[in-house]
């Protein structure tokens, strides 16, 4: 019998999801090192699984004499402090942890939260804009980005203007934390490169954040433009845009 089978924990590889956290394999090796890391700790047989929820971080079982603990996968980087604040809270020891409030808090930016109704949609007639973002967070994106982005015209863009001599097909909403890109792309002569070089440049704005500078708010630093530039269509893209602008102003959604 190996050391890990004789260790009274156990971790539990999460089904494939939709959008798996990390791969399987990986997950595998950091949560046995997690479950080491809180065995340390926590005296209990215990059963670790990290989920992607949007509103339970922490939740906790006993089923047959084992601490079925599921946890929001920002756990896995929890501080020693964090997992001592965690056995308090499952032995009972504390009510409302603030190290564990104050943990959670900090890293809300992980947390998937789930689309408000009145959010538009992301399945267009021709393209799903997440399946589009998902494809693009694999290949460009060391973690999952796990940004709302749906079809529909940026706010600011809703301004009368007099003359449209441009259009903005893409806008992130740092406040609310969502893209949108607008519904004239989602037509049957724009080629799918065109979409995911916009939804691309508006998932480094949710990624990268704006940075205060001078006391401005630059969104377009150099950095955002090199890592812009790594998109592998993004000068066909950007030739695309500027020969089919009329086209797509004049279209029927415009
Ligand atoms: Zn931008």
């Amino acid at each position: 019998m190996g050391v890990l089978d004789q260790l009274a924990f156990q971790f539990v590889v999460p089904p494939v999801s939709r959008r798996p956290l990390l791969s399987p394999a990986r997950l595998d090796v950091v949560g046995r090192h997690w479950g080491l890391r809180f065995a340390r700790y926590f005296k209990k047989p215990f059963r670790i699984r990290f989920t992607d929820n949007s509103s339970t971080m922490i939740s906790a079982r006993v089923r047959r004499g084992v601490v079925e603990l599921r946890l929001h996968h920002m756990f896995i980087k929890a501080q020693d402090e964090i997992l001592v604040a965690l056995m308090d809270y499952l032995l009972d020891r504390k009510k409302n942890d603030r190290r564990l409030d104050g943990f959670i808090e900090r890293n809300q930016d992980q947390v998937r939260h789930r689309r408000p109704a009145a959010l538009g949609n992301s399945q267009g007639s021709r393209f799903d804009l997440i399946a589009i973002r998902d494809a693009l967070s694999r290949v460009y994106f060391a973690v999952p980005v796990e940004v709302p982005v749906v079809w529909g015209a940026s706010r600011r863009r809703r301004r009368r203007r007099r003359r449209r001599r441009s259009i903005r097909l893409g806008s992130y909403c740092y406040r609310d934390h969502v893209i949108r890109i607008h519904p004239a792309l989602d037509q049957d002569f724009v080629p799918a490169y065109v979409v995911a070089g916009v939804v691309y440049h508006e998932m480094l704005h949710h990624a990268l954040g704006a940075r205060q500078k001078d006391g401005r708010r630059s969104m377009h630093t150099r950095e955002f433009r090199e890592q812009e530039a790594r998109f592998v269509h993004y000068q066909k893209a950007e030739a695309w845009e500027h020969d089919n602008l009329g086209r797509l102003l004049s279209g029927p959604r415009t």
